[in-house]
């Protein structure tokens, strides 16, 4: 109090304006208590497995409003303790490849094992439209009425990395909200499925059989990364041109060296939109958790996947500080016209950016 009063004192303003800085800083204080007690009630309204409170909270986590952060990381570090329990299945595949009508199947499959099933959808190839094209509800309608299931679009970002974090951050509320089995789904351009494969426990790929060659447009890396080839739509006509490409995946999946995972990838045929072949898939999956969990490379992959994203994060945020520091803006410019002019090199004048930006620090 004496301390109070002293700054008071020594400071040249008049009454009347301390008296409202006072109250200025009393209300921040308050809002600060109050906004530490909404993050709280609210990640305990996650625990208790409210669906209004998890979908405020992913809101909260997606804001790319600067007031959002801390209230969104408060949420998370409660929720913390009680994530990591689920299982993440990543599912990609082309547009059209049945990735939608496979979950509903697939889904409705887990429902009657009991299990409550979050969707993700990402969609970073939408950024264009602004909006997540996976994300339509009315894809999966029937699992969509169902109190079990959440269904949950991403935002489309300026980044895959952006996406992703936030993807991340969405599948730890999921799991403190006591989903079972967390499902993200993502369009298969290439570098999609690397980012989903950093953030699941099982990385399913969705193909369809098309005309000649099966294995056109699908690259190496991809079908590396892969725990499972799931060829769909293997009805009518199709039939038999699905059993010919499982035979064609599953010799070229021979060829690739063994996974550090002990797992030799698997090939299905199924029918999402007849419902067959779905529950020997689900079978498969269970079979995975028991080969990693026995070697305990489940345990190790998370273990990994939480160093990549903290490296991942630190390196998005040393960046961000970088270019957004003011003098570096400025100076930039600068260090391009001296390197058009021939006036530097661009070693110099990185090495010129980084020690200003250390000494405006
Ligand atoms: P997504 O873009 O990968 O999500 O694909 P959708 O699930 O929206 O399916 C694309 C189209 O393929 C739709 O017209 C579906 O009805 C159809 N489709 C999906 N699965 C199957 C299947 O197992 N067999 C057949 N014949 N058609 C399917």
């Amino acid at each position: 109090m004496a301390k109070h009063k002293k700054s008071v004192l020594n400071t040249d303003k008049g009454t009347s304006e301390e008296g409202v800085t006072n109250v200025e800083s009393i209300s921040k204080l308050k809002s600060k208590r109050e906004k530490k007690f909404d993050a709280i009630s609210l990640a305990n309204a996650i625990l208790n497995k409210s669906i209004t409170a998890l979908s405020k909270a992913i809101t909260l986590v997606e804001s790319k409003n600067k007031k959002h952060f801390n209230t969104a990381n408060a949420i998370i570090q409660h929720c913390l303790p009680h994530a990591n329990k689920s299982l993440r299945i990543g599912i990609s595949g082309i547009p059209g490849a049945g990735k939608s009508t496979f979950i509903e199947a697939f889904g409705k499959h887990l429902l009657l094992q009991n299990k409550r099933i979050a969707i993700l959808t990402i969609d970073p190839t939408s950024t264009i439209s602004k909006g997540s094209i996976l994300g339509d509800k009315t894809r999966m309608q029937e699992l969509a009425k169902n109190n079990n299931v959440f269904i949950r679009p991403s935002p489309s970002g300026d980044s895959l990395g952006g996406v992703a974090k936030k993807t991340r951050e969405t599948i730890l509320l999921c799991e403190a909200a006591g989903f079972d089995i967390i499902i993200i789904e993502t369009v298969g351009v290439g570098q999609n499925e690397t980012a989903v494969h950093s953030m699941v426990d099982f990385f399913m790929l969705l193909q369809i059989v098309g005309a000649g060659d099966e294995l056109q447009g699908i690259k190496r890396g991809i079908i590396e990364l892969a725990d499972a080839i799931v060829i769909n739509k293997a009805d009518g006509d199709n039939i038999q041109k699905a059993k010919l490409a499982k035979t064609e995946f599953s010799n070229i999946l021979h060829f690739y060296p063994e996974k550090e995972s002990g797992w030799q990838p698997k090939v299905f045929t199924c029918s999402a939109i007849n419902n067959e072949e779905i529950a020997p898939i689900w079978k498969m999956v269970q079979d995975y958790v028991k080969v990693t969990s026995a070697n305990n490379y489940f345990h190790l992959k998370r273990q990994e996947q939480n160093k990549y994203w903290f490296l991942q994060t630190l390196e998005d945020k040393l960046k961000a500080n970088f270019f957004n520091n003011k003098h570096i803006q400025k100076e930039l410019k600068n260090q391009l016209q001296l390197l058009e002019d021939n006036k530097t090199t661009a070693f110099a004048a990185a090495e010129f950016l980084i020690n200003l930006k250390i000494n405006s620090d």
